[in-house]
């Protein structure tokens, strides 16, 4: 498996006119190699991973098919002592995020080599195996239950964060935490895509939106669900079923082969042809997997097509600011004739009152 994801990284690295690269960003290092701590990675002919201390058993244990290298002293002195001469040739790539300071610091530890930034090394995590969904899916399957549980505790006088608490709570106890912090929206706030949880305490007739994912093992989970408590407003129920049209005709349309742009365009479609494209605010989705959000993007600024075993989001949404926002979001991996859609959780657009309530929530 990691020879795999090795080979990947290779013919990427190779397009960039270079053979070796120096790996910082921890989950590319977790995905070349299997360890899930703080070290860099240089990637060339062997595989070497320079960790300190606090690591050394962890990365002993984690660590597959490379040389372990622990260091006192910094990561890249570690490594320039362990590496023998002529490791990198006279170029070599680091991640584009890597940061300046770290980019001077690998000047000074190799001054011989000539660093070049190598642009998209994550893209080499987009295809996903049968490992990784696997997980992903065990991921998705704990944000459904904890979503169960959490709209048994929504009732008036519920703060935004005491919601969040619970989400963090659940899904701690449940998987390994949360992917992100969550989401919880009430009310006007719901027209903001991205609220943080504030102190505001749900009314009766108020719109809901939770957007959260669980972590487990590294790979995370997304998904988000908006519903009105209580007796929802005409054009709630009318934005609702916008946007779940938009994402069903996505999820329907969306094949190997097809551009990024073209998939988000299918349900931008929907919401346009409905009077409400301008308050449809971001692209259709986003790549999930080490990262919660990682390639490939969705969205009418994305580029490239989809291939079978990327697992991405597809989460149309519709703002109205001042009034409520609507964003329903199903997490999917893209098989050869159609995508198998891992986010299980039911869809209403409305909800009323009380644990026992909770339990006839609506299932579409
Ligand atoms: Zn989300
Ligand atoms: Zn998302």
């Amino acid at each position: 498996m990691y020879q795999r994801r090795r080979a990947k990284l290779r013919d990427a690295l190779l397009r960039e006119g270079v053979s070796g690269a120096l790996l910082a960003d921890p989950a590319n290092i977790l995905y070349l190699c299997g360890f899930s701590g703080e070290g860099v990675l240089a990637f060339g002919e062997e595989l070497v991973l320079a960790t300190d201390p606090r690591y050394g058993e962890q990365a002993e244990d984690e660590a597959r098919d490379c040389r372990v290298v622990v260091t006192r002293e910094r990561f890249l002195d570690g490594l320039r002592d362990a590496l023998k001469d002529g490791f990198w040739g006279g170029k070599a790539g680091f991640e584009e995020t890597l940061p300046y300071s770290s980019y001077l610091r690998l000047c000074e530890a190799f001054p011989e080599v000539e660093w070049v930034s190598v642009e998209g090394i994550e893209g080499i995590r987009m295809v996903k195996d049968e490992d990784e969904i696997r997980l992903i899916r065990e991921a998705a399957q704990i944000g459904d239950r904890v979503f169960e549980e959490v709209i048994s505790l929504i009732r008036p006088g519920v703060s935004e964060r005491e919601v969040a608490a619970e989400l963090v709570y659940r899904l701690h106890m449940a998987g390994e935490g949360p992917a992100f912090d969550p989401i919880v929206a009430f009310g006007p706030r719901s027209s903001m895509p991205h609220a943080r949880p504030s102190r505001r305490r749900l009314r009766e007739g108020e719109v809901v939106l939770l957007d959260f994912g669980a972590l487990l093992r590294g790979y995370a989970s997304d998904m988000t669900r908006t519903f009105w408590f209580g007796e929802p407003e005409e054009e709630f129920v009318e934005v609702y079923g916008i946007t779940l049209e938009a994402q069903r005709a996505a999820l329907e349309a969306a094949r190997p082969g097809m551009g990024v742009v073209e998939l988000d365009g299918v349900a931008r479609k929907v919401v346009e042809d409905a009077g409400y494209g301008e308050s449809f605010k971001h692209g259709l989705g986003h790549g999930v997997g080490l990262r919660v959000h990682e390639p490939p993007k969705v969205s009418p600024k994305g580029e490239g097509e989809l291939e079978a075993g990327m697992v991405f989001t597809v989460e149309p949404g519709i703002y109205l600011p001042g009034r409520w926002g609507v964003r329903i979001e199903d997490l999917l991996v893209l098989r050869p004739h159609g995508v198998e859609v891992l986010t299980a959780a039911p869809k209403s657009e409305r909800f009323s009152r009380g644990p026992r309530e909770a339990r006839n929530f609506l299932r579409l």
